[in-house]
């Protein structure tokens, strides 16, 4: 079990010790953590401080147990790559994507008297904060805190500006995927202000490991990756579905404020709206047509009212019994409520809703008919109603299908929602 680095406040008290750390190593020249791809692993090399033997810690592998790292002497150590789902673990600690490799630096973070250590790169071409890098990178420990470095030796890689494409991918989907990709991009610098290029790297990629499942998954760190896992061949189609689909899904977490992750339905927050706001981009970057975007909707509708039981949102929330997919559907069905309901135009809903996303309490003078956040003072009855179990809510999912067919969704968000 992976149960490290599990929630936001350890995320948060990683951070703050990597800046204590930092102070610290102000007195010496720092430690350094060297990696490198090794067969089917990544070759760890521990540095110590100038003047030091080796790197000490009190539990002899100075690296978290769980990891599985393998210990070949005190300065060298073999992480295995793994790209299997664990339900448990925030991120993939060292994964094979496409000819590359992703690591979340924070799980090698040593131990003992390496603690400060810098992290050193060395690969052909390495990917960091959205840009590439050649033959040796070295990453300060300070700035390593909730980061992801992709690296890879292949002679040729398929990179397009700051995104990373597999070789599995035919050229026609490659091509397919990056003009898509390009236009989500542009969008969100333009419409959004989301400067894409400056900070954030794209890994996109096919993965075949032996976990015996297949699925879609990602994350939204310093890199967006994302991951296509053991497809059968009828998954072939989805791909230039699903991959921009989900890049602006992960960009729009970009435009949300790391408070969500201390409030109880702040997972339902971030994925709804995150979900909502990338079908208006697909939409309004013309990556796709009115049609295929209420589509999208009305699929989340449907989902959305299978959840639906006796119990109300914040009792499932309270109990921990939200079904994984249900702060993405139940939450873009909330937001598509709001906006319906709302009388808004799509740029001036999305301007208070980005205000509300930031941790602006103060986003609308009518937050009580709005209700962005769940508030509990909500006085939007259909909203209420929405998260207030399945009797309730069966109206409303009928009210808002007959407005999906009436209205059109949000467009033009460019015009205001800078
Ligand atoms: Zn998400």
């Amino acid at each position: 079990m992976h149960s490290f680095l599990r929630t936001a406040q350890r995320v948060q008290n990683t951070v703050f010790m990597f800046c204590a750390l930092a102070l610290f190593s102000t007195a010496h020249a720092a430690p350094g953590v060297v990696m490198s791809e090794r067969a089917d692993n990544v070759q760890i090399e521990l540095i110590p401080a100038v003047g030091g033997k080796h790197c000490a810690s009190s539990g002899g592998i100075p690296f978290n147990p769980e990891l599985g790292i393998q210990r070949i002497s005190d300065a060298l150590y073999l992480q295995p790559l793994n790209s299997e789902v664990d339900e448990s673990a925030e991120y993939l600690k060292a994964a094979r994507q496409g000819g590359g490799i992703y690591l979340y630096l924070p799980y090698f973070k040593p131990s003992g008297t390496c603690a400060a250590a810098d992290f050193t790169v060395k690969a052909r071409h390495i990917l960091w904060n959205g840009k590439w890098h050649t033959d040796e990178l070295t990453i300060p420990a300070a700035a390593t805190a909730d980061k992801a470095v992709f690296f890879t030796n292949e002679s040729a890689p398929r990179i397009v500006g700051n995104v990373y494409f597999g070789p599995d991918f035919s050229a026609a989907t490659m091509e397919r995927l990056q003009s898509s990709f390009t236009k989500i991009i542009a969008f969100y610098q333009s419409a959004m202000a989301v400067d894409v290029e400056q900070n954030v790297g794209v890994v996109a990629v096919i993965t075949r490991n032996s976990g015996g499942y297949f699925g879609f998954g990602g994350d939204a760190l310093n890199i967006i990756r994302m991951s296509y896992d053991n497809p059968r061949p009828e998954h072939v189609a989805e791909f230039e579905t699903v991959f921009p689909r989900t890049f602006a899904h992960e960009l729009a977490h970009k435009l949300q404020s790391e408070f969500l992750f201390t409030i109880p339905q702040g997972r339902t927050i971030s994925e709804g709206s995150a979900d909502f706001i990338k079908t208006l981009v697909l939409l309004d970057s013309g990556v796709i047509q009115m049609a295929e975007a209420k589509g999208i909707v009305q699929k989340a509708l449907a989902e959305c009212s299978k959840f639906a039981s006796a119990q109300t949102m914040q009792e499932k929330i309270a109990q921990r019994t939200l079904n994984y997919r249900e702060p993405f559907d139940c939450g873009m069905v909330y937001y598509f409520a709001s906006y319906s309901a709302s009388g808004l135009s799509g740029p001036q809903f999305m301007t208070v809703l980005r205000k509300a996303l930031m941790g602006d309490r103060n986003y609308s003078a009518q937050w009580e008919s709005l209700c962005l956040m769940f508030e509990p003072g909500c006085r939007n009855e259909r909203l209420l109603d929405l998260v207030a179990g399945e009797k309730r809510f069966a109206p409303q999912a009928e009210w808002l299908a007959i407005q999906l067919q009436a209205r059109p969704l949000p467009s033009q968000m460019a015009t205001l929602s800078k």
